[in-house]
């Protein structure tokens, strides 16, 4: 890690400048009360302090980050500040399952061990086109499978709110290192949840994208029928400005979407006749007290900035878990089969080819891969492929139904983003069943391609935070970080930070 020394007198502003939202470093730079290198030195400098407590990232990119910031203030200085360049010398961290070209990505796996990717995916190369700096990559459970980042290979990641807690996942890297301090947004990817339970765990702002928004190139599939680029940061001003820079078509994706990305405004009154459906089966037995008490209490908030409230019924809730561990595996399952130890990252050397395959694949891959790549060649395999992928896709319909019913009565639907609030590091990481249900509020939503946010709403009896979960109509970001705004000028939880 890089230590340049700063002189004593910056000391104090440095470590105010880690404090900073994405907005109040446009203000500053533009001011010209400091510079884009000391932003990325600050950061640097709070990782350096903090990061041996969290282990939030895989790998710190000092000198490129160093450098780029350099850059950042010449072009400042040659251009002006310009709003072709809006996020110009604002620090980044970017989730390890999206590649930066000539920066290690292993996706949290030995088998991606030592491979650097040739290329950058495209919400990242959109990012610095808008003038960000990559500060680095965060830690995430394996291939993004998981809800606590306990199943990354390099070692979990810690809650900055309480040490010896999860900090969710599977971008726990990204959403501790926002809560932390360390910088003041990041990239993260969401299939079932991984944003958005994070983002609640950590206290922070999370967006997942409807599938399609943001241009899946560069990022490491899992499930490709679900995988979304996100992004997490303290606040949803500071959540829209990144999402704005990364969303759009991409010809190198297919399947993103060819929906013009709207201009975000935080102007007038977003939740004036607005009408929020909130779905009974999310208000389960088994749910956190407070979680529920707390998510309740935001919602009624909701009500006294102008919203209307209604109780709604998505009645095929209860079958999202069953569906989404079918079809995410049985995805995973093919798009894990390129990693043979031939084409990225290590070998395991054998007699035949065949043992090459079987023994990389079989000593590199972790527990948690393994099970998903086992699970989903079974659900895929002749004979039962009608009965489990088939069956479930058709499920799937229907979740997707019950959504788009809903939104024919309202306009945005509320929830708790998480049933329990962070739990003990290594509580779950046994028992698969409980490390799936931590996600049963957010995978319906994954299944149905709708966006959804996460934003703190308050703090348990052991003050760890609680996420209020918004969300919305395809293609309605703007919508949801409108209102997540609104709520965050009334209230402070966002505010708040850990004590590390
Ligand atoms: N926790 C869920 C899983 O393990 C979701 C992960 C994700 O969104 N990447 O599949």
């Amino acid at each position: 890690m890089n230590g340049s020394s700063l002189s004593p007198q910056s000391d104090k502003s440095m470590t105010n400048l880690t404090e900073l939202t994405i907005a109040e470093m446009q203000a500053g730079l533009r001011t010209g009360d400091f510079s884009s290198r000391e932003l990325v030195q600050a950061a640097l400098d709070r990782l350096s302090k903090v990061e041996p407590a969290l282990h939030a990232f895989l790998y710190i990119a000092s000198e490129e980050a160093l450098a780029a910031a350099a850059e950042a203030d010449k072009k400042r200085k040659s251009v002006g500040a310009t709003g072709q360049f809006p996020l110009l010398g604002i620090p980044i961290a970017v989730k390890d399952v999206l590649t930066v070209e000539d920066l290690p990505c292993t996706a949290g796996s030995k088998i991606l061990e030592g491979y650097v990717p040739p290329f950058t995916a495209t919400s990242v190369t959109r990012l610095k086109d808008a003038g960000a700096v990559i500060i680095g990559k965060t830690n995430n459970d394996e291939f993004a499978m998981g809800s606590s980042t306990e199943h990354s290979a390099y070692g979990y990641t810690h809650n900055p709110w309480d040490l010896t807690r999860v900090p969710g996942g599977s971008s726990g890297g990204s959403a501790a290192s926002v809560a932390a301090r360390c910088v003041p947004a990041a990239l993260g990817t969401d299939t079932g949840g991984s944003v958005r339970q994070p983002a609640s765990l950590c206290g922070v702002t999370g967006l997942k994208t409807t599938y399609g928004r943001v241009s899946r190139f560069g990022l490491i599939a899992f499930g490709s029928s679900l995988d979304t680029v996100g992004a997490l940061g303290r606040t949803a001003e500071d959540v829209a400005q990144i999402f704005s820079a990364m969303a759009g078509r991409d010809e190198l994706d297919a399947t993103s979407a060819d929906m013009p990305v709207p201009e975000i405004n935080f102007d007038g009154d977003a939740l004036r006749g607005l009408k929020i459906g909130v779905p009974k089966e999310y208000f389960i037995s088994g749910i956190q007290p407070e979680v529920e008490e707390k998510t309740r209490t935001a919602i009624q908030q909701l009500k006294e900035l102008g919203a209307e409230i209604r109780e709604i019924s998505l009645p095929h809730t209860e079958y999202a878990l069953p569906v989404y561990y079918i079809i995410a595996p049985a995805e995973a399952s093919a798009n894990l089969a390129r990693f043979d130890g031939i084409r990225y990252g290590p070998r395991v050397d054998a007699d035949n080819l065949w043992d090459v395959f079987f023994k990389t694949r079989g000593q590199k891959f972790g527990p948690e891969a393994t099970r998903r790549i086992m699970i989903g060649t079974y659900a895929l395999s002749t004979g039962y492929y009608d009965a489990y992928y088939g069956q479930a896709q058709k499920v799937r319909t229907l979740i997707k139904q019950d959504f788009e019913a809903a939104f024919r009565d309202v306009d945005l639907i509320a929830a708790p983003t998480a049933p329990e609030t962070a739990f003990k590091i290594g509580e779950h990481v046994d028992d698969p069943l409980a490390m799936y249900l931590e996600d049963v509020f957010t995978l319906p939503a994954s299944l149905a391609g709708v966006p959804g946010i996460s934003f703190n709403c308050g703090f348990d009896k052991n003050h760890l935070p609680i996420g209020l979960q918004l969300i919305g109509p395809y293609f309605r970001e703007d919508l949801l970080l409108r209102v997540t705004h609104a709520y965050q000028q009334v209230t402070d939880w966002h505010k708040q930070s850990p004590k590390l």
